[in-house]
């Protein structure tokens, strides 16, 4: 690993101005992002990064890394610097595979400083949040997610790998971009994208064994459904996007009937968007009626309606479809509009994945309000720009009838003196507990029933001063007690499923999860 310390060495950094020859010759392979820069180019961007801040901090925070170069900054900045040292502190992060190193994703891996895995969280870049293809800037992404797995789930930093695999990117404004820090190509299809992530699940599984957890972030749907149904049978695979999402909205719809009544199966759902979100909460609620009604799932499906950018799905469209979306091509006449399907359907529940903001209209939600005494409304897109509507919007037009929840935050809001609380429809919730309960039985395989469980520990989360609020989530304050219930149903799962691997089984499983998270107090040095 010494070209890890070599990266930390600022004597003799070059950051992307190492060389093709130097990389293979210190093990930096991987360590970097593809692109090489040269010193000149270097400073070029650091002075324009710096021309680009008003704020001293943030002037102080880029050249902080630079501090053996540059005249040392003085105060008043430095002393504030001092004061925030703990938040502005950065240090490279996450392991980058390109296709450049394609035939020795094993040896990048090597490259990495820590031997003891326990979780990767990988993205290839091209659907990020709802900002689409990001290429190799994508790393945001895989590292924000593991540190809320340490700080929501309590799973050891040293443990979380983050990973960025560069196989290009579409986008044009990249492509062209000087600074660019990716592989400047488009991304390849079929078999070269398939060989190259075949190569780097088995340099895993080489390398860290059977219980590791890969969790799939951000890929686009053409690949990501692809992705988990190939390694679900051979590796410990798991797709926040569509199950994780899907788990937390089950979650909330099982609390949700505290308040508008009746049981899951007595309900209709509408979803505006047919991707990974949409149809992978679609088939969790599917499973989760069919394990209730002893009903066959394909029977289930048919209380579950999804309209696409093309209008209702529906059964005279199946063979343009993409293969996700077949099983809910139900018998009805086609309907261009989301008005038109909420006319024609009388949905109880309408639930917002399109990424669109704006989409449940005035006319959407008046609809909704006419033939349900509660209309439950989840607007899931992000972030608030894309949100399907606001709290505000949602409480208005339906005359204070809604329950309504969103996947970025919105402020309590006050209709004709009432306080309505808006619940945060977040998959935040449930990866972090969800992955500490699948390391922690050493579990070797992600099995839907034990998304059912996370979902049902959650539920359970939520008060009864929670509903009288109208919230069907509980505070993000108790995410750790949170976290640790939902380890414990997932691994007691798992033990029933026959997939836990750690003998003998813990007792008190939710006692457990608590003694195997980690929490952050400094060592003391003498
Ligand atoms: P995706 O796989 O790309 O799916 C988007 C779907 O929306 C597609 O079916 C698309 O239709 C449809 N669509 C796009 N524009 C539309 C329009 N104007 N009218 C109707 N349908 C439209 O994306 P995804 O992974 O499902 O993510 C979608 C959104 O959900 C993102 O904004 C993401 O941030 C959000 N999300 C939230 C959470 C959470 O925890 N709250 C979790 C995951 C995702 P076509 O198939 O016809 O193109
Ligand atoms: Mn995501």
């Amino acid at each position: 690993a010494s070209g890890h310390t070599l990266l930390r060495d600022k004597r003799h950094n070059k950051g992307l101005g190492f060389t093709e020859t130097e990389r293979d010759a210190h093990y930096l392979r991987g360590l970097l992002p593809p692109a090489i820069i040269s010193q000149e180019l270097q400073e070029r961007k650091m002075m324009k990064n710096l021309r680009s801040y008003d704020v001293p901090l943030q002037r102080y925070m880029a050249m902080m890394d630079l501090q053996e170069l540059l005249p040392v900054v003085y105060t008043p900045t430095v002393g504030e610097a001092c004061q925030k040292y703990g938040s502005i502190f950065r240090r490279p992060q996450g392991l980058y595979i390109s296709l450049k190193e394609k035939g020795k994703i094993l040896e990048v891996l090597r490259n990495w400083p820590e031997r003891s895995i326990q979780v990767i969280v990988v993205t290839d870049g091209e659907r990020i949040l709802g900002l689409g293809d990001l290429g190799c800037q994508g790393m945001g992404i895989p590292v924000g997610k593991l540190s809320l797995y340490t700080a929501l789930g309590g799973v050891r930093p040293s443990a979380c790998l983050p990973i960025t695999l560069d196989v290009g990117t579409n986008n044009e404004t990249l492509l062209n971009d000087e600074f660019y820090i990716g592989l400047k190509q488009k991304r390849p299809r079929g078999q070269e994208y398939a060989d190259f992530l075949q190569e780097f699940m088995s340099a895993v599984k080489q390398s860290y064994g059977e219980k590791v957890l890969i969790q799939f972030e951000d890929f686009a749907n053409h690949n990501a459904f692809d992705l988990l149904a190939k390694y679900g049978t051979t590796h410990l695979v798991f797709n926040d996007d569509i199950q994780g999402t899907a788990s937390v909205v089950l979650a909330g719809l099982i609390s949700a009937l505290k308040l508008i009544g009746g049981t899951l199966a007595d309900h209709t759902f509408m979803f505006l968007g047919a991707g990974e979100a949409g149809t992978g909460i679609a088939e969790l609620i599917a499973l989760e009626i069919s394990r209730q009604t002893k009903t066959p799932v394909e029977e289930t499906r048919k209380k579950l309606w999804l309209v696409d950018s093309k209008g209702l799905v529906v059964s005279s469209r199946v063979e343009s479809l993409q293969h996700f979306k077949k099983p809910w091509a139900h018998n009805h006449e086609p309907l261009k509009s989301l008005l038109e399907a909420v006319k024609a359907i009388k949905p109880t529940v309408l639930i917002g994945t399109s990424g669109v903001g704006q989409t449940f209209t005035q006319e959407v939600v008046e609809a909704m309000s006419t033939f349900n005494e509660k209309p439950l409304i989840l607007a899931l897109s992000n972030p608030t720009s894309q949100a399907e509507c606001t709290a505000e919007q949602a409480y208005t037009w339906s005359k204070g009838k809604a329950i309504f929840a969103s996947g970025s935050p919105f402020d309590p809001f006050e209709y004709e003196g009432k306080t309505f609380m808006p619940g945060q429809a977040n998959n935040a919730y449930v990866f972090p507990g969800f992955g500490l309960g699948v390391i922690m039985c050493g579990a070797i395989r992600v099995h839907d029933d034990m998304l059912l469980a996370a979902s049902e520990a959650l539920a359970k989360q939520v008060s009864e001063e929670n509903y009288a609020q109208g919230l069907i989530y509980p505070p993000f304050t108790n995410i750790r007690k949170i976290s640790a219930q939902i380890a414990a149903n997932v691994a007691a799962k798992a033990y029933e499923l026959g997939l836990a691997s750690r003998r003998p089984r813990p007792d008190d499983l939710v006692k457990y999860a608590e003694s195997c998270m980690y929490t952050p107090v400094y060592r003391n040095y003498r």
